[in-house]
Parts: C-alpha cells; sequence; structure tokens
C-alpha cells in the first residue's frame, strides 16, 4: 500500500481523551477513532491487526476441532429469562443493552451468547453420539459498561470470539476444557505476547471452575498474585494464601477504654500501641437483592486484613435464597443517606462491636430485621482480641469469642490474599503481584444451563441426561490494544511481528530522486510479492516526518531507500531495537524473509 494512497493521518499530540498509552498510541498513529463513549471505528491499520489476531484465534480454534459460526447480536429476551439472568443483565450495574421492536418485544443486544448456544443445542443435540461438539464465534458485542474506557480495552461494543464447548458429563468437559487452555497458550505465544493464566472467580456468568489470561503490562486493571515457582498465580479477586500469624495480644485482661478519635484501625494501633492483627474490624456493608431486599451485613475481619468484595458477592448470592431472591443486584459501603432508609438511630461507625444490635435496624418488608453477621477466618483464633464497644470513642480490649462475644455462625473465607502473603501450597513461598490485562476468560460452566434451559441429550444406556457445557472468550479488540501497552516506547508504537498491520515500511527520503524512487519501487513490488507485506512511503514529505510516522505506527522494519543506494545498498532498521544495518538490495528479500519468520516461530 503507498501512504501517498492511504487515509493516513498522524497527530503529533496527545488526544484529550486518552490516559493510557496505548490507547493516546493508537489515536495519535491513526489506527482507532472516538465515535462515542465507548464506542470506536477502527481504521484500516487498526483493521488488519484485528484481522491477524483474530486469524491465529481461528486457526488455534480449528486446531482443537472446534467449529466456526455465527450467532445473533438480537436476543429474544424469552431467552434469558429462561436462563433467569435477564433481570441480572438489564437491571442496576446489568450491561445489557435492552430494546423493544416495533411489537413491543423485549430484545437485548448480545453480551454474550450462552443462551443463543444452549437453545440451538437443547435442539439440535439429540444424542452422545453427537457429543463433544464445541462451536466458536469471531464476532462483534455489546455491554453497556459502567465505565468504558482506555480505547478499545474497555469498549461498549468490541471484538471477542467465543467458544462453547458441550459434553456428556464432567470428564468430558474436563476435556475440552484443557484442550482451549492449550489453545489459549499457543494464541497469545503466537501473538508475540508475554502472558500469563491465572485462576479466576466465575462472576455472574455462573459455573465452577475458570481461568483467565492475563496480558503482563503495568496499565492492567487486574491483580495478579503468583509465586515465583510457578506453581500459583491466580486473579486478586480469587486468590488465596496465609496472612502473617497474629501477634499475641498484650490486653489479658477484658476492659473497655477510653479510645478518643479512633475509628480507623492505624488511628486505634497508634493510641493503644497495639499490632492491627490484634484487632477485629468491624465492617458494615449493604447488600440489595433483586427483589428489592436490603439486607444489613456486617463482616468481622482481622484488622490487618481488607474485605475482598468479590468473595463477599459470592457469599451473599449463596445467602440469596434466605431472603427469597434470586441474584444480587448491588453491594455497597452505606453513606449517610443509605443508613437513613433503615438506621433506627445513628450507628457508632468506626466503633462497631461484632455483636452491635439488631435494634439498630427499623426494619420493614423491604428490609431485613437483623444483621447478616459474616465472619472470616481469620479472626475465630483470635484470643484477648480489640474491637469496638458499639459506643463512639470507646473500645474494648481483651476480649474472647465465647466470653464477650458470641462468634458468628457464618465463618467464610473473605480476606482479600496480598503480596508478601504465604502460599498454600507452600508456605516457602510468598506472593508476588503483578498487573495484567485480562484477554481471555475459560470457563467449565457444568450444567448450569442445560438445566435451566432444559438442554438434554439421550445418554448410551438411554437416559435423558444434562449437556456438560464450557465456554471459553477472547477479547480480540482488547488484546490487539493490550499489544500495544506491553510494547512502546517514547516513539510510538512496537508490534509483535504476528500482529503488525505490516512487516515492513519503506521510507523514500526524497520522492524527487529518480534513483531512490526506483529502488524503492522495485524492492516494494518485490518484497509484497515474496508475501513480506510492505507499505510504501512515498509521500512528498521530508525524511524525517516519515521516520517519525513510521516509527509512531510502529511497523517492525524500516527500509530507507538513503545514502547508501550508491553501493547498491539500502539501510534496514529494526523497529524495536533501533538497531540499523545496510544491506544490499538484492539481499533485501530473502533477510528479512527470514527474520520475520524467526520472529513468527520464536515464542514470546
Ligand atoms: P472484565 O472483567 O474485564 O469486565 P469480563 O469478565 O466481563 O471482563 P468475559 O465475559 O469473560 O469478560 O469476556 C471475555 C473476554 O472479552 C474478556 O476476557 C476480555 O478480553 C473481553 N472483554 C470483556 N469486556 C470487554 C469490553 N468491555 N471491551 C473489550 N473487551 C472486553
Ligand atoms: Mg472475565
Amino acid at each position: 500500500m503507498r501512504l501517498s494512497n492511504m487515509l493516513f493521518v498522524t497527530l503529533r499530540e496527545d488526544p484529550a481523551e486518552a490516559e493510557i498509552p496505548s490507547h493516546k498510541l493508537l489515536v495519535r498513529a491513526g489506527y482507532i477513532r472516538r465515535i462515542g463513549s465507548g464506542i470506536y471505528a477502527y481504521l484500516p491499520l487498526m483493521w488488519r491487526v484485528l484481522r491477524k489476531v483474530s486469524q491465529i484465534v481461528r486457526e488455534e480454534m480449528d486446531a482443537t476441532g472446534a467449529q466456526e459460526c455465527l450467532l445473533p447480536q438480537l436476543q429474544p429476551s424469552e431467552l434469558w429469562k429462561e436462563s433467569e439472568r435477564w433481570d441480572t443483565y438489564t437491571k442496576a450495574e446489568g450491561i445489557m443493552f435492552a430494546l423493544k421492536d416495533r411489537q413491543d418485544r423485549e430484545l437485548g443486544l448480545g453480551p454474550t451468547h450462552e443462551e443463543i448456544i444452549t437453545t440451538i443445542a437443547r435442539d439440535m443435540v439429540r444424542s452422545y453420539r453427537q457429543l463433544p461438539v464445541n462451536l466458536y464465534q469471531i464476532q462483534t458485542k455489546f455491554r453497556d459498561e459502567i465505565r468504558p474506557r482506555f480505547g478499545l480495552m474497555r469498549g461498549r461494543e468490541f471484538i471477542m470470539k467465543d467458544a462453547y464447548s458441550f459434553d456428556v458429563g464432567a470428564e468430558g468437559l474436563e476435556q475440552s476444557y484443557q484442550k482451549m487452555n492449550q489453545a489459549y497458550h499457543n494464541m497469545f505465544h503466537r501473538c508475540g505476547l508475554r502472558f500469563r493464566g491465572v485462576e479466576a472467580d466465575s462472576g455472574a456468568i455462573g459455573g465452577s471452575r475458570s481461568q483467565e489470561f492475563m496480558i503482563l503490562a503495568d496499565a492492567g486493571e487486574d491483580e495478579v498474585l503468583y509465586t515465583e515457582d510457578g506453581q500459583y498465580s491466580a486473579n486478586v479477586e480469587k486468590a488465596v494464601s496465609l496472612p502473617p500469624d497474629a501477634e499475641p495480644s498484650p490486653f489479658t485482661t477484658y476492659e473497655k477504654r477510653d479510645t478518643p478519635n479512633t475509628p480507623t484501625i492505624d488511628s486505634l494501633c497508634q493510641f493503644l500501641k497495639c499490632s492491627p492483627t490484634q484487632i477485629v474490624k468491624n465492617v458494615l456493608y449493604q447488600a440489595i437483592y433483586d427483589n428489592g431486599m436490603t439486607v444489613l451485613v456486617l463482616v468481622s475481619i482481622r484488622g490487618d486484613q481488607d474485605v475482598n468484595e468479590v468473595k463477599l458477592k459470592n457469599e451473599l448470592m449463596r445467602q440469596a435464597e434466605q431472603y427469597n431472591a434470586k441474584t444480587l443486584l448491588s453491594l455497597t459501603v452505606p453513606d449517610a443517606a443509605a443508613q437513613q432508609k433503615w438506621a433506627s438511630k445513628p450507628l457508632p461507625l468506626g466503633y462497631i462491636a461484632p455483636d452491635i444490635s439488631d435494634d439498630y435496624i427499623n426494619p420493614n418488608k423491604e428490609v431485613a430485621p437483623v444483621f447478616l453477621r459474616l465472619v472470616d477466618k481469620t479472626v475465630v483464633e483470635l484470643k484477648n482480641f480489640v474491637t469496638g464497644s458499639n459506643e463512639s470513642g470507646y473500645h474494648v480490649v481483651g476480649a474472647n469469642w465465647g466470653e464477650q462475644f458470641q462468634l458468628p455462625k457464618l465463618e467464610v473465607d473473605l480476606r482479600k490474599a496480598k503480596i508478601g502473603d504465604r502460599a498454600i501450597h507452600n508456605l516457602a513461598q510468598t506472593l508476588q503481584s503483578a498487573r495484567g490485562i485480562e484477554a481471555g476468560h475459560i470457563f467449565q460452566l457444568g450444567t448450569k444451563y442445560s438445566n435451566s434451559m432444559g438442554a438434554t441429550y439421550t445418554s448410551e444406556s438411554g437416559e435423558e441426561l444434562p449437556l456438560y457445557m464450557g465456554c471459553y472468550g477472547v477479547g480480540v479488540s482488547r488484546v490487539a490494544q493490550a499489544a500495544v501497552e506491553q510494547s512502546y516506547d517514547k516513539d510510538g508504537i512496537i508490534w509483535p511481528v504476528a500482529i503488525a498491520p505490516y512487516h515492513a515500511i519503506i521510507s523514500v527520503p526524497n520522492v524527487g530522486d529518480a534513483d531512490q524512487m526506483a529502488a524503492a519501487q522495485k524492492l516494494y513490488t518485490q518484497l509484497n510479492e515474496a508475501g513480506i507485506e510492505t507499505l510504501f512511503d512515498d509521500r512528498n514529505e521530508r525524511a524525517g516526518v516519515k521516520f517519525k510516522d513510521a516509527d509512531l505506527i510502529g511497523i517492525p522494519y524500516r527500509i530507507v531507500t538513503g545514502r547508501s543506494l550508491k553501493e547498491g545498498k539500502v539501510e534496514v532498521v529494526e523497529r524495536a531495537t533501533k538497531k540499523s544495518q545496510d544491506i544490499a538490495i538484492d539481499e533485501v528479500m530473502p533477510t528479512l524473509k527470514q527474520w520475520i519468520d524467526t520472529a513468527l516461530k520464536a515464542k514470546a
């Protein structure tokens, strides 16, 4: 492609809308253009990158025996009601765009396709002989994200590959899952990315086992905890670990102490000269379920630990039934306005004890009359601990479960694992932390959807059994931007060869020089014929401008028909290292071919 024929517009200034480097660079280099919040146009260079990522994904999916298809984006609400996800996905923090057609029928714009694929499997899979089967598609997804940001990283319209497997049982599902796991490793390697597969929370989609694939980059929204021995890595949302041991408490007798102005753990530790590991901290949350029921939740956890809100949400989902609810709509720390809706009197915030009276709650049919008291494992073993007194300005010290306080019955792991904690599999290993961008997610769904939607098959022995299902997603557009986030310098993007829009760019320093143009023209034809995708910067621009643009758009190899042309050579510059060498014109094609082949074979 000749640049003089392209819509080629680069910007010198960072766009105001962009916060992270990859977003700035993709806009500046003319890859993407913002059309609205979370809505982007993929311009020609970007589309080439996206096609390359898609092709790698497609080849790895095909290699597992999965079959490509294309499912509708307009999805009838009935299907989502059958799976009981319509409300979760359309109300409160739900992310599905919902609409009504001219006949007043409700539809959703596909954020994911479990309902559609399960309907197809229900209708078409009759017998165990048809299993296993795995269908995938590469397609635009729609999600009304609460905070669309970072360009393609969190768009409201983005490209995803999603695959769905169906098996006869848990064992078959495990095999399908492992195949996908391998395919995911292969595809991220082939894209030239540094990544990590991590244990993940299964979230609202349901099911049991799941793994995320994290592209490592400082701007990543996710935190990954891992051990140096490579035996453990997990999303912080899911991670487990052993916290440090609690220090023995100096408070051997129970008493109430005047502790003015100590509403935080830090201030309390300073005042009492104690360790946060001796404190039982009581954190108040407000949960709202889908039936409108508000539940006040009190979590007792050790003072040096934080609540993992994902684990807490999962526990509250497990408790939904006792409130006659199906799902949790929101979980917040109630501010003053929220407290007014249910508090019968001002709460002793910062001084709450595990046994705070239920009288603080003004019950009505939308507010549960008693606190849901949860206790994290970290406080169960504590002796002579410090905690609130339910009176502002006072704490108690030297308290014990079974003496001054009843240990709440619901004992759950609610703490957030953190860097420096000991690993469960080997206490000598401590957790390390890295930032990651979630690029892919594979799930074992089991029978969740086949049960709710009645998708069964006839087994060898003639029984009618539910299909075992797995689902496997990759954010194709997110991967493309994440590659930039992982690989850029002050001058611009450095694409991995495998997904670069073009392999090479020929920059002619002086288009008025007939020799330069003739050599460039010849190389351009020769390289493209040899399958080396080459751009030709034939614009009537200064050499400096061309070199800057070539660096900015990040093409792996730049060829300059400059001074060495007199000796029958051209300069070839590698974008990543800026290393330059003069190569005889006839050698350029075989040399580049070899470099590109090596780069494509190399594992990241
Ligand atoms: P996240 O936790 O980042 O919101 P998710 O868990 O909702 O993602 P999945 O439902 O597992 O995402 O979707 C599969 C893949 O699709 C993700 O791993 C990610 O790469 C991509 N993806 C999800 N949401 C977006 C989005 N808003 N914009 C771009 N890519 C996305
Ligand atoms: Mg996910």
